[in-house]
Formats: structure tokens, C-alpha cells, sequence
């Protein structure tokens, strides 16, 4: 029996708060040559390989970079296999999923502004901080206390959630100790993105996510969300990451430079690299059918 056309379903999924840089494209060529690896090493199975324009918060949005995106990865020649998404087109999904853990009383609203919940962390001597994040008290979960909904959040219980990554290895978090109980829709009514990610990424049935090591953290959470919606779990694998001359991570916000993909050959060499694969010449095409062929032999 031929396997499914679709056993391999990747992804890459940028936000388009700017052009791509040089870190954006080491996770879109790796998640690209993950799916083109698949349909070699699994004969009559294709690999398919999708874009999503993640944009549902518009404030962070740069007017016309998902054109320009769209444009450098076709100028890589990563082209997605179907037409791509875009986030902000598809919330009704993510109410609907909203309300399905409201339901099941797995999500909550939550009235508290951030001072709310800087002050209780204050009083109880834990000025608990994840990055920039406060680690949600749990003040609203068992009621508003007389006040209104701002956002919502889901109620992660106490739990070690242990998953895989393909490169980095056995992973573990507690959620609710590590992270505490997250947004799924903020106050301004934007839906977060570990709950869009996780909808959409089962909507559009992906069984390998490929992205960047800066998004590892957030996989705990998104396979409880998964768990929760009665959701599969995709296969992760997170890619390094491209530093700065300062040590940091290049993104956007710290102004990496966007990507020349004029000479989509030099781009790609560099993300290459970066992937541990080997600096090509010749064509666009020749290069990556060679670093599709080095993918599948180290990715059986
Ligand atoms: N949109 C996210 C970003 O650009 C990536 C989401 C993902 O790959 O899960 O950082």
C-alpha cells in the first residue's frame, strides 16, 4: 500500500513585522529542505511545504513586508506548495477553539491590568519575571472578582511536560511554574499566537515543525493547547540561530539588516552554513537539489 501522498506536512511561518534577515531564512531553508528530504527518503510520499503569514498583530505589522517576503523566499526559490495563509483572515478558528477550552473550563477571562498582577507578585515577594513576562499570578481563575473580562487565559495545570526536539533533545518545562497561566486573547482583543499557531498548524494538518531555537521555549505551551483541543502534536526541530556582532540574536526588532536576496545564491550559502551544510556554487537549483541530498542523508 502507497503511503499517504501527505504523511509530511512543514511550514515556515514568519511575521511580518519587516523583511527577512539573515536568521529568518536559515529557518525557512531548513524547513523547506526538511520537507524536500522527506520525499527522499520516503519514495511515493512528497513532502509538502507551506507559508503562513502570521499577522495577527497588526501594531507590529509592517505595512506591505509579507509581499516582500513572499518575494525573498521566491527569489531562494522556496515556494509554497499550496496558496499561503494569512493569520488575520482566520479568526473565527481561534474563537472557536477559545471557546472550546472555555468550555472545558481550560481557559478563563482574566480582569487584571498589568499593575494588577505587578502588585500581587510585589505582595507575595515575587517579582517572578520570564523575559519581559510576569508570571501570572492566578489571581482570576476561579472568578472575576466583580470585574470585567480583559483577556483570556488558559489554566495550565501543574504538570512536567516532556517533549523532543530533533536537534536539541529531550526537552522538559512546567508550564504553570515556568510560564504561568498565558494569554490566549489579549485585552485589545488580538489572539495570541501559541493559540493561532497551534489551530493552524492542525488546520493545515503539519506533522513537522521546523523554526527557530529563539521559538523553543514556547513548545510546552503549545503542546498543552494541542493536548487540550484534542490536537496532534507535530515532530519539532529547532535550528540555530544567527548572532549579531553583539552576541545577540539577529531579529527584528534589534535591526538585522533585511535580506538581499538579489544574489539568492550568496543568501542561501550564508543560511546554509549556519545549517552545517556544505558552501555551494553554481545555480540557485543546483544548490539546494545538493543540500536537499546532504538533508536526507543526515535526516533518516
Ligand atoms: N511567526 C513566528 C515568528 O516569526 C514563528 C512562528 C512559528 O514558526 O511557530 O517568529
Amino acid at each position: 500500500m502507497n503511503p499517504p501522498a501527505t504523511a509530511y506536512t512543514g511550514r515556515f511561518a514568519p511575521s511580518p513585522t519587516g523583511p527577512l534577515h539573515a536568521g529568518s531564512l536559515v529557518a525557512a531553508l531548513a524547513s523547506w529542505l526538511d520537507a524536500r528530504a522527506w520525499g527522499l527518503n520516503h519514495p511515493g510520499s512528497n513532502g509538502r511545504w507551506l507559508i503562513r503569514i502570521e499577522d495577527l498583530d497588526q501594531p507590529r505589522c509592517l505595512a506591505g513586508a509579507d509581499r516582500v517576503i513572499l518575494g525573498q523566499l521566491a527569489d531562494c526559490g522556496l515556494l509554497s506548495d499550496a496558496a499561503p495563509l494569512w493569520q488575520s483572515q482566520r479568526t473565527p478558528l481561534y474563537q472557536a477553539a477559545l471557546e472550546q477550552l472555555l468550555a472545558n473550563a481550560q481557559a478563563y477571562p482574566c480582569g487584571c491590568s498589568r499593575k494588577d498582577v505587578e502588585q500581587v507578585l510585589a505582595a507575595s515577594g515575587s517579582g517572578r519575571a520570564r523575559h519581559d513576562e510576569l508570571i501570572y499570578p492566578g489571581t482570576c481563575r476561579h472568578g472575576l472578582h466583580g470585574r470585567s473580562a480583559r483577556a483570556w487565559r488558559f489554566a495550565a495545570a501543574s504538570e512536567t511536560v516532556l517533549w523532543t526536539d530533533r536537534r536539541l533533545g529531550l526537552q522538559q518545562q512546567d508550564v504553570s511554574l515556568q510560564v504561568g497561566d498565558f494569554v490566549l486573547k489579549r485585552a485589545d482583543g488580538v489572539f495570541a499566537y501559541q493559540l493561532a499557531v497551534v489551530v493552524d498548524d492542525a488546520a493545515q494538518g503539519v506533522s513537522h515543525v521546523v523554526r527557530g531555537e529563539d521559538l523553543a521555549d514556547n513548545t510546552p505551551r503549545q503542546i498543552l493547547l494541542q493536548r487540550a483541543l484534542g490536537l496532534p502534536t507535530p515532530h519539532y526541530l529547532h535550528t540555530p540561530l544567527v548572532r549579531g556582532a553583539d552576541g545577540d540574536k539577529l531579529s527584528k526588532q534589534n535591526q538585522a539588516q533585511a535580506l538581499d536576496t538579489r544574489a539568492p545564491l550568496a543568501a542561501l550559502n550564508a543560511a546554509a552554513t549556519v545549517l552545517a551544510l556544505p558552501a555551494m556554487s553554481g545555480t540557485r537549483a543546483e544548490a539546494l537539489q545538493a543540500w536537499v541530498r546532504a538533508w536526507a542523508d543526515r535526516t533518516p
